[in-house]
């Protein structure tokens, strides 16, 4: 499963976080593989709701 694949010699993992390294001791072969997912864009977070009501309830008070 872990094979180099250009020499498909042993290969090393390294965990860094969240990314992990694979490396090759042979060739000298090394890649990162990110698995962790994008972010998403969230719809609509507490900050922005309470922004978007802030500025209504001022927008009817201050003409
Ligand atoms: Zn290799």
């Amino acid at each position: 499963m872990n094979e180099c694949p250009r020499c498909q010699g042993p290969i090393e993992v390294l965990s860094l976080g969240e990314a992990s390294t694979v490396t090759c001791s042979h060739c000298g072969f090394a890649d990162v593989s990110v698995e962790h997912q994008p972010q998403r864009e969230e719809p609509e977070s507490w900050g922005e709701a309470f922004n978007r009501f802030y500025d209504e309830s001022t927008a009817t008070s201050d003409r």
